[in-house]
């Protein structure tokens, strides 16, 4: 029997593989046939992240700014002195995290998918390669977790938001820069993006799920972007839950990553919460691994952990994507108006990508005042 058993080898499971396998005896079972394939990422990651992940994967570009498009063709462009975020190859950060847990002494088992579980007594796991039992269960298995619905199945997130992206072949003058374009026309509840790095660019956008499926809209961002003709290289599609999830705990189990719901709200970026929340998992589970308490009770410091590390940027976060959802296209336009100040575009060039939301309280009280009539005709 094992100590631990870790559903998903994607950089959540991998992490907490990698915490608790250099004191336990720890096997994480992975559906795909090697840990980061299919890629369902933009890449964009800050270097705190890539701290947190504890490896270094291929660095494709570093940004240090964002041009950013308003439906009414006003445009803001925020530009840093220092680096704001990496464009890593996100496949590659996968593969060397479960190459991290596996020298701590955790092991994969590949192409092999979770079915269910009972947690009386022991755990007892069921997967396509066969039962296998353990104290301890870990959700890491992502977007659509079926851990977590083990959980109930009011036990869903908020909401979900669709991507979509492409690699095109096409080499951008401003290289340090992501444009990032809002409004219905592109991205409806959400935003698109083109992250240059050297003769490609990556394209993609994100809708909330009323708007419908995100490829959609990709053809009239192409051509806003001037991208039409662009050679196409790869495509990816994916998930993103948004809001959390009402649990992420339980009797012997915890859930870490998407499976979550440890998402920020207004960037849908998933690494920075998930390797934020890997400490107080493992610091929870030795605790249950000493006292051999493994109780839905035991196991809620968990949920109080992670949300004092990762949880303040979540909640902010998705107050501010609520008042978002509800601006119309000529309210963006009168944000613009507002956030072309230099005194806002001078908090925004400081903006933390990994607290987006920060940036409301660090903004001066007539800015906030000259936003508030916007903001509350969208949350009233
Ligand atoms: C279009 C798009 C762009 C994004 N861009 C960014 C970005 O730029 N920066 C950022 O920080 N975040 C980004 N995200 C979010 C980020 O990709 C996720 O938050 C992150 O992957 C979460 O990691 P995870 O380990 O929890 O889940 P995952 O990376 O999804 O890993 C879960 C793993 O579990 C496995 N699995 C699932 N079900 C089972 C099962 N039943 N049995 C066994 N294994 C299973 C899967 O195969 C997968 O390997 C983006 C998401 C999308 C969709």
């Amino acid at each position: 029997m094992r100590d631990a058993v870790v559903i998903g080898g994607g950089p959540a499971g991998s992490k907490a593989a990698e915490l608790l396998a250099r004191d336990r005896d720890v096997l994480v079972l992975e559906e795909h046939r090697e840990s980061g394939l299919p890629v369902e990422c933009a890449g964009l990651v800050t270097d705190d992240v890539l701290a947190l992940s504890g490896v270094r994967p291929d660095i494709l570009n570093r940004l240090y700014g964002a041009n950013v498009f308003f439906p009414g063709g006003g445009t803001i462009s925020v530009r840093s002195s220092w680096p704001k975020a990496n464009v890593i190859d996100r496949a590659d950060l996968d593969r060397r995290m479960a190459w991290r847990a596996t020298d701590a002494g955790a092991e994969y088992r590949y192409n092999d998918r979770y079915i269910g579980h009972t947690a009386t007594g022991n755990v007892k796991v069921r997967s396509t390669g066969g039962e296998t039992g353990c104290s301890l269960l870990i959700g890491a298995d992502g977007h659509s977790s079926s851990t977590a619905m083990s959980l109930g199945a009011g036990n869903g997130p908020r909401e979900y938001v669709r991507g979509f992206q492409m690699d095109l072949r096409k080499k951008y003058d401003e290289q340090d820069m992501i444009n990032i374009r809002l409004g219905s026309e592109v991205a409806p509840g959400f935003f698109s993006w083109e992250i240059p790095f050297g003769d490609n660019v990556r394209v993609g956008l994100c809708t909330s799920w009323p708007a419908g499926p995100p490829a959609v809209y990709m053809k009239a961002l192409l051509k806003k972007a001037g991208l039409e003709d662009a050679e196409v290289i790869r495509k990816y599609s994916g998930k993103i839950p948004l809001g959390g999830r009402p649990k992420t705990y339980g009797e012997r189990i915890m859930l870490i990553g998407d499976a979550a719901g440890q998402v920020k709200p207004v960037s849908g970026g998933g690494l920075f919460p998930a390797l934020k929340s890997a400490d107080a998992l493992k610091e929870t589970a030795e605790s249950s691994f000493i006292s051999g308490d493994f109780s839905e009770k035991a196991l809620s410091a968990y949920e109080k952990k992670w949300k004092a590390a990762a949880g303040r940027e979540m909640r902010n976060g998705y107050r501010l994507r609520n008042a978002y959802l509800k601006l119309r296209d000529i309210d963006l336009d009168r944000a613009f108006s507002i956030a072309s100040r230099e005194s806002v575009r001078s908090v925004l060039d400081e903006i933390n990508l990994d607290r987006p939301s920060s940036v409301v309280s660090c903004m001066r009280k007539r800015d906030l005042a000259s936003l508030m009539p916007i903001l509350m005709r969208a949350l009233l």
